[in-house]
């Protein structure tokens, strides 16, 4: 067996190269991946650009990593050698922390990030924490899974935790990698689902997806009473400054997406008048992967995919920054 592994990382800012690397057994509590998938997404940004406060080069960015568990270190329970297991963005949580302590995981103040802190996906083999592992279901090719992984999981979650309820109506904002994804959940939650696109192709895409509506944000929404939720997922503030306008009474901007630390505004007035609020959304946890999993098999709820072999990862990361990806590229490994 080969010692080494072909990997693509960023070695400045802006910079991919494929690369050779020594293969590395796993530490305490770690498992050895080999990878057969791995989503782009836009915060891979936040590692091959730099942008991720503390980051040092050179790293291997990817955070939608599916494949084969291929080593156990010590201390690991409950995974084994052969099993398919997928890692997202979080990479794993302490367990010893005061948020862990809480059970609030997603805080966790430990959480390593993958491809941030520690090598992530878009390489052939990834070491992982056990505790940040998905188990995937047997229907789910890895191609499909790894996108439900970063952009599934945050929907769903965003979905799941706020406070509509079946019935209401949910917008979901940006029909993206993140947002294709989100109007599939909203729909089959039972939400009445209105789908904030850009131009008449992304709101017939949006329509094909389960969507309700798909048209001029603002004024729809408030022509149906406001919406009870809006999901922003494009990664632009601009355009999220004029939503809260469609909210309904006690409704929900909830974010989902950034592209730069540029603020949102926001009218205070309806934050007063209405109760409206603003909050964000990050991620999940392991077992929240879990979920966003099982609930796309039991729904026949799948990501829109194209795939893209490893050693051509960075201009698959360029499509992707220039907007250009439909819906989701997938690194795929073996090729
Ligand atoms: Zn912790
Ligand atoms: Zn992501």
């Amino acid at each position: 067996m080969s010692r080494t592994y072909k990997a693509v990382q960023a070695t400045k800012p802006g910079k991919l190269e494929v690369v050779e690397k020594p293969i590395i057994e796993p530490a305490f509590g770690q498992v050895r991946i080999r990878v057969e998938a791995c989503g782009v997404c836009h915060t891979d940004a936040l590692t091959v650009e730099g942008g991720f406060p503390g980051l040092t080069f050179p790293r291997v960015p990817g955070h939608e990593v599916i494949g084969k568990i291929e080593a156990v270190g010590p201390g690991v329970q409950g995974w084994k050698v052969g099993q398919r297991a997928g890692v997202g963005y979080m990479g794993g949580h302490c367990g010893h922390c005061e948020n862990c302590r809480r059970g609030d995981f997603v805080n966790c103040q430990n959480q390593p990030i993958s491809g941030v802190h520690s090598d992530g996906g878009y390489a052939e083999m990834m070491i992982a924490q056990a505790s940040g592992l998905a188990a995937i279901p047997d229907d789910l090719l890895s191609t499909e899974a790894a996108p439900l992984l970063c952009a599934g999981l945050t929907t769903f979650n965003g979905l799941r935790n706020s406070k509509a309820r079946p019935g209401e109506l949910v917008a979901i904002q940006g029909v993206g990698g993140l947002g294709h994804l989100g109007i599939q959940f909203a729909r089959r939650m039972g939400f009445q689902v209105a789908a904030i696109a850009r131009g008449p192709e992304k709101a017939s895409l949006a329509r094909k997806l389960g969507a309700h509506n798909a048209q001029d944000p603002v004024a729809i929404l408030q022509a149906f009473g406001g919406a009870r939720l809006i999901l922003a997922t494009a990664a632009n503030s601009k355009s999220m400054s004029p939503l809260l306008g469609g909210l309904a009474p006690r409704g929900q901007l909830i974010v989902a997406g950034a592209g730069g630390s540029e603020p949102i505004s926001v009218d205070p007035v309806l934050l007063l008048f209405g109760t409206r609020s603003i909050t964000g959304t990050m991620t999940g946890s392991s077992i929240d992967a879990e979920d966003t999993l099982s609930f796309s098999s039991l729904q026949s709820i799948r990501p829109i995919i194209e795939t893209v072999p490893l050693a051509n990862a960075a201009e698959a990361y360029g499509r992707m920054m220039r907007n250009e990806a439909r819906f989701r590229i997938v690194l795929v490994t073996g090729q």
